[in-house]
C-alpha cells in the first residue's frame, strides 16, 4: 500500500505518498500509542467530517495526548488531501501517534504526529446485491472491560483482538466475527456495530465497552425518523434465536445485512432494506 502515486497530508504539509514514512523506533509502533479514524467521501464530501475530526481529538485525549490541530484544521487538511488526490468517492484515513523522540513506556515528551491519507473507494454493491447477507462466526476474543482498556477511543492498540478475530473468521471461511464483551454479552463485529430486528423493533447492544459508532448513531436517528422503535440494551447471544434480521453498521460497512451468525440464520428484510435506502439518501445528499 506504500508504493503508489499521490499525496499524504503529514504534519501540516502534503508529501508524496512514497515519502510519508516514520522511524522504526516510533512509540506508536512499539506501545500502541496511536489513534485513527475511518471516513467516507460521497460525491466529493466527507460524511460527518466534523464528528470524525472531533473523535480523533477525543481518542488522543483518552490516550493522554492533544492532537496538535484543531477540528477545523483537521477538516481543512482533509479537504486539501482529497483535492490533491482528486478523490470524489473514497475513504479517508487520519492517524495520530507518538513519535520516536523517546523510547520507553513513559513518553510524555514525544512529538504527536498526524497524517491523513485517502484513496478511491466507490460503493460497489447496489442495495439489492447487498441483501444476500454476510456470514459471521463467534470471535475467539472478547471486548475488554472499561477498566481494562480505553474502550471508547478509536485506538490502534484495541485492534489487536479485532485483527486476530477477523483472521480466524476468514481462515474458517466466514466474512467476519461477532465479538462478545467481557460479560458475555453481544458487543460488535471486528470493525462495525450490530443491530437485531425482533418483531419489527430494533435492538442494539448498549455501547458501554465499545465504540458508539458514528454510523450507529446515524442509523438510530434514521430508524426513529421512520417511526421504528430502537432499544439499546444488554443483549445475550442466545437472543439471536429471536431475531429475524441482523445488520452491521460502520463507515466502511455502511449498513451490511447479516445472513448468519454461527448456527443462527437471518433473512435480511424490510427493515434492513428501508434503512439501507435511508442511509444511501443521507450520505449522497449530505
Ligand atoms: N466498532 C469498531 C471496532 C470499528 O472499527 C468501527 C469503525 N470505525 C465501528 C465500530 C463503527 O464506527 P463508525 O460508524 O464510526 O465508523
Amino acid at each position: 500500500f506504500d508504493d503508489r502515486d499521490g499525496f499524504i497530508w503529514f504534519n501540516g504539509t502534503l508529501v508524496p505518498w512514497r515519502e510519508a514514512k516514520v522511524h522504526v523506533l516510533t512509540h506508536g509502533l512499539h506501545y500502541g500509542s496511536g489513534v485513527f479514524e475511518g471516513e467516507r467521501v460521497y460525491n466529493g464530501k466527507v460524511f460527518k467530517l466534523t464528528e470524525h475530526s472531533e473523535r480523533l481529538r477525543y481518542s488522543g485525549q483518552v490516550l493522554g495526548f492533544e492532537v496538535p490541530y484543531s477540528t477545523e484544521e483537521l477538516n481543512d487538511a482533509t479537504k486539501k488531501v482529497l483535492e490533491a488526490n482528486g478523490i470524489v468517492d473514497g475513504y479517508v484515513r487520519p492517524v495520530a501517534w507518538r513519535g520516536s523522540e523517546v523510547m520507553g513506556v513513559a513518553a510524555q515528551q514525544s512529538k504527536i504526529n498526524v497524517a491523513i491519507a485517502c484513496w478511491v473507494w466507490p460503493s460497489y454493491f447496489s442495495p439489492e446485491a447487498k441483501m444476500k447477507g454476510i456470514r459471521l462466526c463467534m470471535a475467539p476474543w472478547r471486548r475488554p472491560a472499561p477498566d481494562t482498556a480505553p474502550c471508547h477511543a478509536k485506538a490502534s492498540g484495541l485492534y489487536m483482538i479485532c485483527t486476530l478475530s477477523k483472521h480466524k473468521a476468514e481462515q474458517d471461511g466466514y466474512h467476519d466475527a461477532v465479538m462478545l464483551d467481557y460479560r458475555g454479552r453481544l458487543a460488535e463485529a471486528t470493525g462495525a456495530n450490530m443491530f437485531l430486528v425482533m418483531n419489527g423493533k430494533i435492538h442494539t447492544p448498549t455501547p458501554d465497552c465499545f465504540l458508539d459508532g458514528i454510523t450507529r448513531q446515524t442509523v438510530i436517528g434514521l430508524a426513529r425518523r421512520r417511526g421504528l422503535e430502537v432499544i439499546e440494551r444488554p443483549i445475550m447471544p442466545a437472543e439471536l434465536a429471536n431475531a429475524q434480521e441482523v445488520f452491521l453498521t460502520g463507515t466502511a460497512a455502511e449498513i451490511t445485512p447479516v445472513g448468519s451468525i454461527a448456527d443462527y440464520t437471518f433473512t435480511p428484510g424490510e427493515v434492513t432494506r428501508a434503512l439501507i435506502q435511508d442511509y444511501d439518501a443521507e450520505t449522497k445528499n449530505a
